[in-house]
């Protein structure tokens, strides 16, 4: 690999990207390079800090992308985290390791991607996972409780519990409380049921109380043995390169095969870094599937307009964007109480619980797209929302003091809308806010509004219940004043206030959807990009649809796979 050519180049030392280049470089006649737009942030504190959630926010590593401005909620943009920097967005998120219900997992395989479900991914979330058991003590003073059977030992990412839950009763005071509104106690909510109460573990090595982000789980441990595997810093990738016969598009038989990647130094020199076997993107959601446009791969007319040539006509590249909207309640602290735990307390209620058992839930308004596999995507969510085998949780709601009130964090885990991304121009950096025209469509579909109104009032009752209730003083955002409690003026109040207020969740997935080509899909079941030889996306872009956990404990997993499949096809 020192001239310049490696087996494998992945785009992106991110989340994904960095399990992919460990996995692949373990065979050590095998050689890869990563190529990273952003450098080292090992040392880092904006990033260590395991409680400096949002320090980073607004530096230099993280990209904060500009959406347009958004139609369905309020006409104002958003801004779109994303992390830049080896390690990528798991640098700095919010270390929440919570995973998936299994019936969604299970719905990638109903959709069409053989081999996707529960079962058999499973084994790879315990793979990369190496469960830190805190004491006894620790345990039993934040009520915090695991399966072991469902946990990783062995794998390299170090997850456990954040040491903000002390030795308080916040905790058996909220499980009370949730109990009585029918939200109960969860013991293990990394099994495959996420409805109920719980206490959520973290990407954390507890050790050194440091944040553990994919760069410290799967790079610093082997970048001194690993003499195969190579890391590009502050390097950005622009666009794929074709073999020959490819880029005159239409040679008969055989399919368009990446031979490099067209790379910028940090010094602003361009070079092509060569690749014998597969170029893997792993470069996130908001910028894998723009690479594939500027590479030809996409919409043929959006890349017209943009300069480029087309090399495969894909037309759902960047289409498909699902992210989730982010709310907040704030209510006064009762001055009595001071304890101050953070971080992990959360309620992952049902429709039911949000709504009630009697009142007939607004079907969702497919007003905006009449597509039949739209509706059959809409109908499979719709089942795991109201089905009754394994109701999913509708939202998450976290509640932590902060600046002197408690604070209610939430967002709708299953919205509809459907966004996407693309890129304007050839020579944009994807690396820049303005690379591309991202739009995500919050609140387009008017159950995403019902769901986060439903929230909104499911947490305000919750504060109003026993025994919570007793350290609760009154509401601060947005008051009963801005938002009236009575049924009449509620929900349009509500609905208004909280799509004036929301931020993105910053869980964008989606944009290169693993689905069957004839309904939409941009990559097989392999995660092979349709109408390629050997490009594969591995990142968040992937995931068909939502999951009700955070991202990274799912990503790891799947890229876990993906590199199993990678090394199989290479036999
Ligand atoms: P990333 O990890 O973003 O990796 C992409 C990499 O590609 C980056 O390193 C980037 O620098 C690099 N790159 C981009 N463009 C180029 C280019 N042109 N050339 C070369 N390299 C490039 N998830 C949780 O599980 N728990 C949480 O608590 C949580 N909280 C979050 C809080 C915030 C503020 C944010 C933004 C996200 C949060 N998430 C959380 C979501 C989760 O962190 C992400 O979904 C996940 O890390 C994305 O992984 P990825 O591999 O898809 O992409």
């Amino acid at each position: 690999g020192t001239d310049g050519t490696y087996d494998y180049i992945v785009v992106g030392g991110g989340t994904s990207g960095l399990v992919v280049a460990k996995r692949l470089s373990e065979d050590p006649k095998v050689s890869v390079l990563v190529v990273e737009a952003g450098g080292s942030l090992e040392n880092n504190a904006n990033v260590t800090n395991p409680l400096g959630y949002g320090l980073a926010f607004g530096t230099d590593i993280d990209y904060a992308y500009q959406t347009v401005e958004q139609e369905f909620a309020g006409g104002k943009p958003q801004t779109l985290r994303a992390g830049k920097g080896l390690g990528g967005t798991s640098t700095i998120n919010g270390l929440a390791y919570t995973r998936a219900e299994s019936n969604q997992i299970d719905m990638w395989e109903k959709l069409g991607n053989e081999g996707w479900n529960w079962n058999n991914l499973l084994p790879y979330y315990t793979k990369s996972e190496r469960l830190e058991v805190p004491n006894p003590q620790r345990l039993e003073s934040g009520k915090m409780t695991f399966d072991a059977a469902v946990h990783g030992k062995e794998g390299p990412l170090k997850t456990g519990w954040l040491f903000g839950i002390t030795n308080s009763t916040l905790g058996a005071t909220l499980n009370t409380t949730f109990a009585s509104m029918g939200v109960e106690w969860n013991p293990e909510v990394n099994g495959g049921k996420m409805a109920g109460y719980t206490v959520y573990p973290s990407t954390v090595d507890q050790d050194l109380n440091i944040r553990e982000d994919a760069a410290r789980a799967y790079y610093f441990p082997i970048r001194d043995s690993a003499k195969n595997l190579k890391v590009m810093l502050n390097t950005e990738a622009r666009r794929l390169t074709w073999k020959a016969a490819a880029a005159a598009n239409g040679t008969k038989g055989a399919l368009p095969t990446a031979d490099g990647v067209e790379v910028t130094t940090q010094d602003g020199k361009t070079m092509v870094m060569k690749a014998n076997k597969e170029v893997i993107l792993s470069a996130g959601a908001l910028v894998s599937p723009l690479l594939l446009e500027k590479s030809g791969v996409g919409n043929k007319a959006i890349l017209a307009a943009a300069g480029i040539q087309s090399v495969v006509d894909l037309p759902t590249v960047g289409e498909n964007l699902q992210d989730q909207a982010n709310n907040g309640l704030k209510f006064g602290i009762a001055n009595n109480f001071t304890e101050t735990d953070k971080n992990a307390y959360v309620a992952y209620p049902t429709a039911e619980q949000v709504f009630g058992k009697d009142k007939q839930v607004a079907s969702v308004n497919g007003n905006v797209t009449k597509a039949a596999d739209l509706e059959k995507f809409f109908t499979m969510q719709y089942d795991l929302i109201f089905g009754a085998d394994q109701p999913n949780p509708i939202a998450e709601v976290l509640l932590y003091q902060q600046d002197g009130v408690w604070d209610s964090e939430y967002w709708g885990l299953l919205p509809f809308s459907r966004g996407n991304l693309h890129v304007t121009a050839a020579n944009t950096s994807t690396t820049k806010a303005t690379g591309a025209k991202i739009n995500p469509n919050f609140f387009m579909l008017d159950w995403d509004t019902t769901q986060q109104v439903g929230a909104a009032n499911f947490i305000r009752r919750m504060y109003g219940t026993a025994p919570f209730k007793d350290v609760v003083g009154p509401e601060d955002t947005p008051s009963t004043k801005t938002v009236p409690a009575d049924a009449d003026n509620n929900e349009k109040a509500m609905g208004d206030w909280l799509k004036q207020n929301y931020r993105s969740n910053f869980h964008p997935v989606g944009t290169a959807a693993m689905m069957p080509r004839e309904v939409g899909g941009v990559v097989d079941s392999s995660l092979k990009v349709y109408g390629t030889a050997n490009v594969r996306v591995v990142d968040a872009s992937v995931l068909p649809f939502q999951v009700c956990g955070h991202l990274v404990s799912t990503l790891y997993a799947v890229s876990e796979r993906a590199s199993d499949l990678i090394k199989a096809s290479a036999k």
